[in-house]
């Protein structure tokens, strides 16, 4: 019997023989990779190892480039339902619509949604996504329920927010060891990697930020919260705290090495160095700056100062491509036209930061976000003989601004095949989204979401009745 490369790539051990392979220097040509058991186990040239492992019918794919699986270092599953309703919206977009969506969604809704979210990942090329912590009472196991059903790999944060909780003073006791049990249910788990968050620094008190931080560096965890976002978030910082964010996680001992920042992009040079000085690391969200922010983040300088970014899609649209364009394009428009910088990272920053170095990030470095030998077989197999490749001068460069999500012919992770050419092969996708369909008509529909801007529709119309529209 003939097999086909889907069968091949869904064997327990297999050889792939593809015409590239982006190691972390760059692409190489001439080498193969064999998977077992989840893992790389040689990653060597092509024509030494076909003769090692002369018994396993190779997956010869001349065509195609073998990458890492990206890395999205910030987003949040259970939103995936309500990702149109956020177009220009102003900034605090979580008061009036993810809270009271998230809040309104039953376990089945956060299921269906994590799972519409994971397939949307996987298809736009991530094979890791970190999840900020779901606001669903009770959503959390549905979340690991839909992310181990779907396939890809996930840092899952229980949020611990302690302040104007219902339990009041009491709400530390209860939290607590809620916590700690949380990283245990995931300590061994082979996509899960338990993390701990609180949403935005003051919504928690001094006592939780220091143990919660603590708690995850000693788990060997990362801990997350959004900083800096706004300027809203910073005012309402100072105010209730006396403190910008950021300097109140310093000022608690909530700044370390586990600790990864959403966003950011306020930062003030004081606030730079307790960053650079503590060793956290910053998830870098430029589709989110575009839609909803007051900033962008100057990542080329936190490359340049040492400190740890990833980059994120802060759940505005899963497409790994589209992100590292969104990520040097967004550079470039804030910072580099004011320098006369045209590199702006040479574009094999952003695939970094998406991909090894983007996992160092997140906490994850030794296991995934490289083709390395012993490492978590997260790949993508990407056809490069379509016209917007050809002819090929900076191959690295060119996925940062050319690639696109149609040429990912295979999504592997940890060892096992999970999507061909965008569809799962052992589940209906097709029945997800007529669910999804549904779900929305009947609860989403109904949750007490305040929208402030009209859809574009309704925007158009508007504007047509204004003089001079
Ligand atoms: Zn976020």
């Amino acid at each position: 019997m003939n097999m086909t490369f889907p069968d091949l790539l869904r064997c327990e051990k297999f050889l792939v023989v593809p015409g590239q392979m982006l190691l972390k220097d760059g692409p190489v040509a001439g080498l193969a990779a064999v998977v077992s058991a989840g893992r790389f186990l040689r990653i060597g040239p092509a024509d030494q190892l076909r003769a090692q492992f002369a018994h396993l019918p190779p997956v010869d794919l001349p065509d195609h480039l073998l990458m890492p699986g990206l890395i999205d270092a910030h987003t949040h599953l259970t939103q995936s339902l309500g990702k149109a309703l956020a177009f220009g919206e102003p900034s605090e977009i979580f008061r009036r619509i993810w809270v009271p969506m998230e809040a309104s969604l039953r376990p089945e809704a956060a299921y269906l949604s994590t799972k519409l979210a994971s397939l949307e990942a996987l298809r736009g090329g991530f094979t890791t996504v970190v999840d900020a912590g779901t606001r669903s009472e009770s959503g959390l196991d549905a979340v690991a329920q839909a992310v181990r059903d779907v396939g890809i790999r996930c840092v899952l944060a229980m949020i611990c927010n302690d302040l104007h909780h219902p339990a009041g003073d009491a709400a530390f006791d209860a939290i607590a060891p809620e916590a700690g049990r949380h990283l245990l249910r995931y300590e061994n788990d082979a996509l899960i990697a338990p993390s701990l968050a609180i949403s935005i620094p003051e919504v928690a008190t001094d006592r939780m930020l220091t143990h919660v931080a603590g708690l995850a560096r000693e788990a060997g965890r990362i801990f997350q919260t959004h900083a800096n976002e706004h300027l809203v978030a910073v005012e309402r910082s100072l105010v209730a705290r006396g403190k910008r964010p950021i300097e109140l996680l310093a000022s608690v001992g909530a700044l370390n090495a586990g600790t990864l920042l959403a966003h950011a992009t306020l930062l003030t040079p004081h606030e730079l160095h307790l960053v650079r000085n503590s060793g956290a690391a910053i998830a870098y969200n430029p589709v989110a700056s575009a839609w909803k922010g007051n900033a962008v983040l100057n990542a080329v300088l936190l490359r340049v100062e040492g400190i740890p970014f990833a980059l994120g899609t802060d759940g505005t649209r899963y497409d790994a491509f589209r992100l590292m364009d969104a990520a040097e394009t967004a550079q470039r428009l804030t910072h580099g036209l004011a320098t006369g910088d045209s590199s702006c990272g040479g574009g094999w920053m952003w695939l970094d930061h998406a991909s090894h170095l983007g996992a160092q990030a997140v906490g994850l470095g030794s296991l995934t976000g490289s083709i390395e030998e012993g490492k978590a077989a997260d790949f993508l197999l990407v056809d490069l003989s379509v016209p917007e490749m050809q002819p090929s001068w900076d191959l690295t460069w060119e996925l940062v601004r050319l690639a696109d999500r149609s040429q990912i012919d295979a999504v592997v992770v940890n060892g096992a095949l999970r999507l061909w050419q965008g569809w799962p092969i052992d589940w209906n996708a097709r029945t997800l989204l007529a669910e999804v369909r549904r779900m929305a008509r009947e609860d989403i529909a109904h949750a007490p979401i305040q929208r402030v801007h009209p859809v574009a529709v309704d925007h158009r119309q508007q504007w047509s009745r204004q003089p001079n529209g």
